[in-house]
């Protein structure tokens, strides 16, 4: 067997110094001649690991030995078999994870693992640049189903049901079809552009999408059964923040990473002349450690920001963001102080002026050192405060992105829909819920999580509802 290389061949990227001032695209994306030598480091593995760490069971080595012979319109179509959104997972998929933490590259041969991701957005990427034509619309088969939500779980279940000729109706919330894809994704990781080309899919497959309706509000669960939907599937995430319950939460200039991702991702506040307000500039300070936070730190930095803090209450190893992310905003000089975890958000208050224009905003965070001791019920260890190591960090701005929970709306106005402690609707294998015909599916169901698991989700609760619906 020839010698393989030992490392993932490098994806090209804009250089930090230019990417932390604009929103463009940071990952560039592999060319042919980088895919089809990242593809000859597979080993073409019989028993296929690395489909085993993959949610949606891709069949790995199959797409990659087409990337091997430069069919690459065949390694989509492989892809596309399970995945509904490969050019969105070939993006943001935590693949060190999953798949690519199988690989036998790594596990057996102590080589890095081979560039799944990079390989899967490759074949994407190229299809989306080469497809020809638009998209077939299959036969109606009479059945009329609501999805609730437009995010990865709900796009997927639609997208499935669809294609077996099912009236389908999604119901969204915003103005704009997506989900976190649109909201709260940035451009810079993910292009809306992409998301919009799976949107316009959907449609061609005659996906009806309503924006501005909110299940509960507007209308209820049960009313769409009257009008005539036989079976609803709730796609509806988690996107409500948690805070930390520290006194200064509300001081201006403190934001959850939710509402500052939206200002600036679909409101697009970034601009000169956009109707929504963010604050720019100044020192910026985000609290916590997944994706969400490096988002938000890397937001505000292109936002103007002159530092950007990323406080987080545990140490590099356990950061929860995307390996490639966190590499990233270190480029790009985001300021990490691990260890550490606020105790009191400090506000502006002048003693002499009480009609100070500065009096209420954040002025500092105060926080305190941390060290790791004994590991929690999941394992990881539990960070313990240092006695008297308190400190203060200047801040203009606060982002709090310590996770979210799934919105109680749906659950309020939907008698017998069962919720766990925790707010997330309880499902069976399926995706059914306690009540008849209502499936749910993502983030609402398990708390953030991931887009491949949201759509692996959604795919799921789809072909149940052809079962009960067709009876196949
Ligand atoms: P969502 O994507 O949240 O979509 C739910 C949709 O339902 C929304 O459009 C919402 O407006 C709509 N909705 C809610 N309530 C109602 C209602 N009552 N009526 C009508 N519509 C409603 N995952 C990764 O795998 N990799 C990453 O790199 C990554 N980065 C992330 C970065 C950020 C900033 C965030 C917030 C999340 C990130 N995630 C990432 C997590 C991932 O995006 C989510 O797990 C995934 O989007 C969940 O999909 P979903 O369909 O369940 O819900
Ligand atoms: Fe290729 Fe790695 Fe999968 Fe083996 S485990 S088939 S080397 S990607």
């Amino acid at each position: 067997m020839a010698a393989r290389e030992p490392k993932k061949h490098e994806m090209p990227v804009q250089p930090p110094e230019i990417r932390a001032h604009n929103f463009d695209e940071v990952a560039l994306g592999y060319n042919e001649e980088l895919a089809l030598a990242e593809a000859q480091r597979c080993l073409g593995c019989k028993n296929k690991p690395c489909m085993q760490g993959c949610p949606v069971n891709i069949d790995i080595p199959e797409f990659i030995s087409h990337i091997k012979n430069n069919d690459i319109e065949g390694a989509y179509k492989v892809i596309s078999e399970s995945s509904s959104l490969p050019a969105v997972c070939g993006r943001v998929c935590p693949q060190e994870l999953q798949c690519e933490h199988n690989c036998t590259l790594g596990t057996k041969m102590n080589l890095e693992p081979v560039g799944i991701g990079r390989l899967e957005r490759y074949a994407a990427d190229y299809h989306r640049v080469h497809k020809n034509g638009s998209t077939e619309r299959p036969a109606p088969n009479g059945h009329k189903v609501a999805v609730i939500g437009s995010g990865p779980s709900g796009l997927a279940c639609a997208g499935d049901l669809a294609k077996k000729g099912f009236a389908v109706t999604v119901f969204e919330a915003l103005h704009s079809a997506g989900g976190v894809l649109v909201y709260g994704i940035p451009e810079f990781r993910l292009p809306k552009s992409i998301v919009a080309d799976e949107v316009r899919t959907l449609g061609e497959l005659g996906v009806e999408i309503i924006t501005n309706v909110i299940v509960g509000r507007t209308i209820t669960i049960d009313e769409l059964f009257e009008q005539g939907y036989e079976a609803v599937f709730i796609g509806t995430g988690a996107g409500l923040p948690n805070f930390m319950n520290i006194p200064g939460e509300s001081l201006c200039g403190v934001y959850s990473a939710n509402e500052f991702l939206t200002r600036s991702n679909l409101m697009k506040s970034y601009l000169d002349n956009a109707a929504t307000p963010i604050k720019k500039g100044g020192n910026v300070v985000v609290v916590g450690g997944g994706n969400v936070a490096m988002d938000a730190a890397r937001t505000a930095l292109r936002l103007g920001a002159e530092h950007v803090y990323i406080v987080y209450r545990r140490s590099f190893d356990e950061l929860p963001a995307r390996k490639e992310e966190v590499e990233h905003a270190k480029e790009e000089g985001i300021d990490f102080r691990i260890l550490c975890n606020p105790v009191e958000i400090v506000g502006y208050h002048s003693e002499n002026d009480p009609r100070d224009p500065k009096n209420g905003f954040v002025k500092g965070v105060r926080c305190i050192k941390m060290e790791l001791g004994e590991p929690d019920e999941r394992g990881r260890r539990r960070p313990v405060e240092i006695l008297g190591s308190e400190f203060e960090i200047e801040a203009d701005t606060v982002i709090i992105a310590i996770g979210t929970s799934p919105n109680p709306l749906i659950k309020d106005t939907t008698n017998g829909l069962e919720v766990n402690k925790r707010g997330g609707i309880v499902i069976t294998e399926e995706g059914l819920t306690s009540r008849e015909n209502v499936y749910a599916g993502g983030d609402a169901v398990t708390g953030a999580a991931t887009v491949i698991s949201a759509m692996g989700a959604g795919k799921t609760a789809a072909k149940a509802i052809y079962k009960a619906l067709c009876g196949e």
